[in-house]
């Protein structure tokens, strides 16, 4: 089914992303934490890829498994990170041989250790060539990345809205988008991209706060900023050395709440290969582990 599809019959659209882990010691444990999430029946569940294609194998491993042993549509991440045509053409193949029908096409982060996007000899500079890329040669549905606070490495936030409605026109279905903090962010990016005619469903990305080091490597990585008074709380639960992580997952129910409550099409939620946060989040947003549930309890919320 083609993300559009999947927007066309939902009011509200549930999706988890996971993480290969490091060894694959650990793809059992996070498949159990999948199989967990997946009694929620999101309606797609993606996962990431390693710069430089390190974790091809279990990206397929994973996608595989929610696609084939769950029979939950699956989002598999690809980049174009250390990769030529070539390469991509084989990997997308491969995707196709297992029954994955949807993509999130990226251009992706420098490998670890490189501060800088290189363009492999052979490869692709950027996501809107690769949405190009596989629309041109394959029948799958795409989505792209989408940055509310605008992507660093943008000359500026209208180029870098410019260039996103590139991606769409090349043939994106949806916008899934990077992590932030304050849902007037997500608003007034969702009218910056509606202004320059940008029709696709733009999910938003949510990843609760389990620490305060993560949330700062995390932000300072992708460029999202800590608002400030999200920021004062963090400094008082460091400064009392309290547990962070009930905080955390307060701060994203309430976030989801203002989202939901203004028309977001739905929710992505950064797992971080950890159920007990987003089991909460996804339980106050309306979801159920009970099938069917779903779309009458958001309807009462928006209606309340
Ligand atoms: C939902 C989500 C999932 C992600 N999953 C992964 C993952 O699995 N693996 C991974 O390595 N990384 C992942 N990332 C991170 C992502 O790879 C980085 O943010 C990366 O730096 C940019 O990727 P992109 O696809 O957004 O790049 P692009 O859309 O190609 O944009 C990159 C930059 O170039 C600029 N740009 C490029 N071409 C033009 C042009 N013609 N005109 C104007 N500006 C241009 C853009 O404005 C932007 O600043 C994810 C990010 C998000 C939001």
């Amino acid at each position: 089914m083609s993300f559009s599809e999947i927007f066309k019959n939902k009011e509200l659209v549930l999706s988890f992303e996971f993480f290969p882990p490091k060894s694959s010691k650990l793809l059992a444990n996070t498949k159990s934490l999948i199989d967990e999430l997946s009694g929620y029946n999101p309606d797609f569940m993606t996962c990431t890829y390693g710069a430089g294609g390190g974790t091809k194998e279990s990206t397929l491993d994973i996608v595989q498994f929610i696609s084939r042993d769950l029979g939950i549509r699956a989002v598999a991440h690809l980049t174009c990170v250390g990769h030529t045509t070539n390469d991509l053409k084989t990997i997308i193949c491969d995707l196709e041989s297992a029954g994955i029908e949807n993509i999130l096409a990226l251009r992706g982060d420098p490998p670890k250790g490189e501060t800088v996007f290189e363009m492999t000899e052979g490869g692709l500079s950027c996501a809107k060539d690769l949405v190009e890329f596989i629309s041109k040669d394959f029948d799958l549905s795409l989505a792209v990345a989408g940055y509310p606070e605008t992507h660093p490495e943008a000359i500026s936030p209208e180029a870098d809205i410019d260039y996103l409605k590139a991606k769409v026109d090349a043939g994106a279905e949806l916008i899934v988008t990077q992590l932030f903090f304050d849902s007037d962010m997500y608003f007034s990016f969702k009218d910056r991209c509606a202004a320059a005619g940008i029709d696709v469903p733009i999910l938003p990305g949510i990843m609760p706060i389990a620490s305060i080091k993560q949330v700062r490597k995390f932000t300072g990585m992708c460029g999202a900023s800590i608002p400030p008074k999200l920021s004062e709380s963090l400094a008082k639960l460091e400064t009392a050395g309290d547990e962070v992580s009930e905080f955390g997952t307060d701060y994203a129910i309430e976030l989801v709440r203002e989202l939901i409550a203004g028309g977001a099409p739905g929710i992505h939620l950064y797992t971080l290969n950890k159920s007990s946060q987003v089991s909460q989040i996804a339980e106050a947003a309306g979801f159920s582990k009970e099938v069917g549930s779903m779309d009458n309890v958001i309807k009462k919320k928006r209606a309340s």
